[in-house]
C-alpha cells in the first residue's frame, strides 16, 4: 500500500527536531556562519536529547532510524542551518561504509564508541586530482605483513581529522588500477602519521568541518580493511547510493526555509499600495517554490522509501539529490529577490542561505555526476 501519511512516531519525531532547530539552530547559526565555526554545544545537546546518530544502529545505543525517517529530520535540521546539519550528514557518509560492509566484529570494535559521546565519523576519498573521478586516487596502501600502510593526501573531508573514524579508500592495487585497485580502511584520528592538514575557508556551509587529512605511514592492521581488497569502488559507490538522499532531503530544508521566509516578508511588505504578495508576478514565484518543495521532497521520500523496503533504486537517490540540490538553489535565489535589497544584506537570511545552497550542488558527486548515474540506469 502507498501511503503519504507519516506515522505517529514521525510526527513526534519530526515536532521534537522541529522544536530543536527553534530553539537550538536557528539562533545559533548566523554566528556560527560568521565565525565558520563547528556547532559544538549544538551536537552535545541533540546527543543527549536522541537527535545525534541517526543511521546508528540501536545495538550500538544509536537511534537505528529507517531512511525515510532519517529523510524527515534531516529536512528539518537543514531548515534550521545547512551547515550544522553537514555533522549529521558528514556522519552518516562516514558510518554507512562499515554498517554496509564491516564484519560483526568490525562493527563492534568501532561502533559502540558512537554511543558513548557525540564523536565524529568521516568518508574520505577525494584527492586533488580524483573529485569526480574516483579511479584517479592515489593514495597508497601497501601490504607489508599483517599491516597496511597509507601515504597520501585526502582533500575537502567532512571531518577530516577530527573524527573517531575515518573511511579511507587507497590504493592497494598497481598504479594504473583504476577503481579496481581501491580499498577500503578504517583509520582513527589518534593513529600515528595521521594528521589534519589545511582547514578550508567556505563561501557557504561554513559551520561544518571539512579539511585536507594527510597519511604519512599510518600503519592499518588487515582487520581494519572493510570488504577484499579491491572492492573499496564498490563500497563507496554502494555508501553514495544509500546517502545522495540524505543531501536531497537536507536540500529541501533549506529551499523550504527559503521559500517561508520569502513568504512571509511578501505579506508584510507594501509597495505600490499592496503586499508584494498581491503582485502577480511575486505570486507566481512563491507559487512555482510551494510546487517544487513538493516535488522535491517526494523524489527524496520515495528514494527512502525503496530502500526501506528493500528494493533500493541508486537512480531515485540520485534523481531526489539533482532535483532537490537544484531546486534549492533556485528557490533561495528568487527568495532572496523576493527580499529585494534587504535580501542582499547580512540582517537578513536570505544570503547565507544563497551561499549554503550552492554546495547541495557540489559534494556527494556534482549534478553533472548524478546525470551519469541516472543515465547509466535508464539506458541499460
Ligand atoms: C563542502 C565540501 C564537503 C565535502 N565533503 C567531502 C567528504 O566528506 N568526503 C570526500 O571524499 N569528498 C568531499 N568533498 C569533495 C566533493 O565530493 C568533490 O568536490 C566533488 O565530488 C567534485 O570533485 P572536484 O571538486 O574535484 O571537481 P571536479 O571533479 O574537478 O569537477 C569539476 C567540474 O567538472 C564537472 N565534471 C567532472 N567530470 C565530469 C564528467 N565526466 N562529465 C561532465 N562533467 C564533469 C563536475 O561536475 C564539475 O562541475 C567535499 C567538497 C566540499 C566542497
Amino acid at each position: 500500500m502507498i501511503s503519504f501519511e507519516m506515522t505517529d512516531e514521525q510526527r513526534e519525531m519530526r515536532d521534537v527536531a522541529r522544536k530543536f532547530t527553534r530553539n537550538q539552530i536557528i539562533p545559533a547559526a548566523s554566528e556560527l556562519d560568521e565565525k565558520a565555526e563547528m556547532p559544538v554545544n549544538i551536537i552535545n545537546n541533540a546527543f543527549k536529547f536522541g537527535l545525534w546518530n541517526l543511521n546508528l544502529p540501536e545495538k550500538y545505543s544509536g537511534m537505528g532510524l529507517d531512511h525515510l525517517t532519517e529523510a524527515i529530520l534531516l529536512e528539518e535540521i537543514a531548515y534550521g542551518c545547512l551547515g550544522v546539519c553537514g555533522a549529521w550528514a558528514g556522519n552518516s557518509l562516514g558510518l554507512t561504509p562499515i554498517l554496509l560492509a564491516g564484519t560483526e566484529e568490525q562493527k563492534d570494535r568501532w561502533l559502540y564508541q558512537f554511543g558513548k559521546e557525540p564523536i565524529f565519523a568521516a568518508f574520505c576519498i577525494t584527492e586533488a586530482n580524483a573529485g569526480s573521478d574516483v579511479s584517479a586516487v592515489r593514495t597508497q596502501a601497501k601490504r607489508v605483513g599483517d599491516e597496511y600502510i597509507l601515504n597520501g593526501v585526502k582533500h575537502f573531508i567532512t571531518h577530516g581529522g577530527i573524527a573517531q573514524m575515518h573511511t579511507v579508500f587507497a590504493r592497494t592495487g598497481e598504479p594504473n588500477s583504476g577503481t579496481k585497485g581501491l580499498s577500503a580502511f578504517l583509520v582513527s584520528k589518534d593513529a600515528p602519521g595521521l594528521s589534519m592538514g589545511k582547514l578550508e575557508n567556505k563561501m557557504g556551509d561554513r559551520a561544518s568541518h571539512i579539511s585536507e587529512v594527510i597519511f604519512e605511514d599510518v600503519h592499518v592492521p588487515v582487520r581494519d580493511r572493510l570488504g577484499n581488497e579491491g572492492q573499496g569502488f564498490k563500497i563507496s559507490m554502494q555508501t553514495l547510493d544509500r546517502t545522495r538522499m540524505c543531501i536531497g532531503a537536507a536540500a529541501v530544508g533549506v529551499a523550504r526555509r527559503a521559500y517561508e521566509e520569502a513568504l512571509e516578508y511578501s505579506k508584510q511588505r507594501i509597495q505600490f499600495g499592496k503586499p508584494l504578495f498581491k503582485q502577480q508576478a511575486i505570486a507566481f514565484m512563491l507559487a512555482d517554490m510551494a510546487t517544487e518543495i513538493e516535488a522535491a521532497r517526494g523524489l527524496v521520500w520515495h528514494a527512502a522509501w525503496r530502500m526501506d523496503s528493500g528494493d533500493a533504486d541508486p537512480k531515485l537517490g540520485a534523481m531526489a539529490k539533482l532535483y532537490a540540490a537544484d531546486a534549492a538553489m533556485k528557490i533561495t535565489v528568487d527568495a532572496l529577490q523576493i527580499f529585494g535589497g534587504y535580501g542582499y544584506m547580512k540582517e537578513y537570511p536570505m544570503e547565507k542561505l544563497m551561499r549554503d545552497a550552492k554546495i547541495l550542488q557540489i559534494y556527494e558527486g556534482t549534478q553533472q555526476i548524478q546525470r551519469i548515474v541516472i543515465s547509466s540506469r535508464i539506458t541499460n
